[in-house]
């Protein structure tokens, strides 16, 4: 078996990176940049500050700022209906993961027809306009991540898109764009990557190379996740936190995500519960219920994260492991779905359809433990129940 490994050709990483967007461009001889993001970010002065920066160096380009959170189909049909308006030769993603794989979308749809759900997981997406993404949370790690989750606005349906084209060709890493996140987004972020590093682990698909990037997030994050949020200025943190969910999202990438994941899109899609919030919702519940396919592996997490002691076995390390991702749930102040505001009717009466969605996405099938159709509606059964 060989490892697939697919990466940005260019990362640049650290404080400032974000200036670099004019230098990237020129290296990669593109000339005419669409940038896309939401209006929050637009507000913040951000896009201005790229924009003059483009201008300054002769750079053509304008702008598609209507990417909504959990980005939809429609919202794709919209940046695209700009994209082809222009000459553009790339899409320049400044924000979220909602902001970077609504670019992804649009330049990977420029030279498509079918609608977006004609090219969700199985199919394979793997060219398109080159992407540069510069993220502004450090949570889904889609700036280096051949992934984009995309809602059908038909069905509601939160589709995973899969393929090279959906890598950005060029990621910009400054996590000093982080310092504005507020203590509950910094929360469900970086709980968004602590769960693409475990799930990359614990993945049937986890190889030599994943195991060694996922762990260090996995340390990072439990090291360092409480200081983000309760000092945001604190720029050790951020930047710990910041490499840590590019390394989730490498990680996860070149592995897989698993059942926590394959559960959550489902709860994103029908309740909109911030994406990081709904896997937070699940992580200790599905590991609890996991860990009997891949103690060994969960045992690692544990340590790695000094939840567990180097010398403890691996029974009590993977109790210790339970027992510290409640605690961190708690301390993150992760709520239950029912204390989130859904209604205990409609959970009930959606659990069919979210099971189905589950096990559609093909998640779970890379789960450790691999669940059967009921076992995942017991599954949400119980995460309701906490
Ligand atoms: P987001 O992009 O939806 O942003 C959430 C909110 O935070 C927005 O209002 C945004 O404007 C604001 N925001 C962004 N940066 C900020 C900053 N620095 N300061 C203050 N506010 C800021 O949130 P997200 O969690 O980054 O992305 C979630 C989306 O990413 C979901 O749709 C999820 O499914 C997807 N996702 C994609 C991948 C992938 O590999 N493609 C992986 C995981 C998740």
């Amino acid at each position: 078996m060989t490892a697939n490994i697919n990466l940005p050709r260019i990362l640049r990483i650290g404080a400032g990176a974000s200036r670099l967007l004019p230098e990237v461009l020129d290296k990669l001889n593109l000339k005419q940049p669409l940038l896309v993001t939401d209006a929050f970010i637009v507000g913040l002065g951000w896009l201005d500050t790229l924009e003059t920066q483009l201008s300054e160096k002769g750079f053509s380009h304008s702008r598609f700022t209507g990417v909504v959170p959990d980005p939809t189909s429609a919202a794709v049909t919209a940046g695209l209906a700009v994209l082809r308006q222009g000459e553009y030769d790339c899409v320049v993603a400044l924000g979220g993961g909602s902001s970077i794989d609504t670019a992804k979308a649009i330049a990977v749809m420029a030279h498509r027809d079918q609608p977006m759900r004609h090219y969700k997981v199985p199919n394979s997406i793997d060219d398109g306009l080159p992407v540069i993404a510069i993220p502004t949370t450090a949570g889904t790690g889609s700036e280096a991540t051949r992934a984009a989750v995309i809602t059908d606005t038909d069905s509601q349906e939160k589709m995973l898109c899969m393929g090279l084209g959906l890598m950005p060709i060029a990621a910009l890493v400054d996590f000093e764009l982080t310092l504005s996140m507020p203590w509950r987004l910094t929360a469900d972020t970086g709980l968004d990557s602590l769960c693409h590093a475990l799930e990359a682990y614990v993945s049937k698909k986890a190889n030599a190379l994943t195991d060694t990037i996922a762990l260090a997030a996995m340390t990072a994050i439990n090291t360092h996740i409480r200081t983000a949020c309760q000092q945001p200025d604190n720029r050790e943190a951020r930047e710990a936190m910041m490499l840590a969910a590019t390394q989730g999202g490498i990680a996860f990438s070149n592995s897989s995500v698993t059942l926590i994941h394959g559960m959550s899109r489902p709860i994103g899609a029908l309740y909109h519960v911030p994406h990081g919030l709904s896997n937070a919702m699940l992580l200790a519940d599905v590991t609890a219920w996991s860990i009997s396919g891949a103690p060994t592996r969960y045992a690692d997490c544990a340590r790695a994260m000094g939840m567990a002691e180097l010398r403890d076995s691996d029974t009590t390390a993977n109790q210790k492991l339970v027992a510290g991702l409640r605690l961190l749930c708690s301390d993150l102040k992760v709520p239950s779905p029912g204390e989130f505001g859904i209604d205990a009717h409609a959970w009930q009466q959606s659990l069919e359809l979210m099971t189905q969605q589950a096990l559609d996405s093909g998640s779970p099938n890379n789960n450790p433990r691999i669940p059967s159709a009921a076992e995942i509606k017991d599954l949400y059964q119980k995460v309701w129940g906490n």
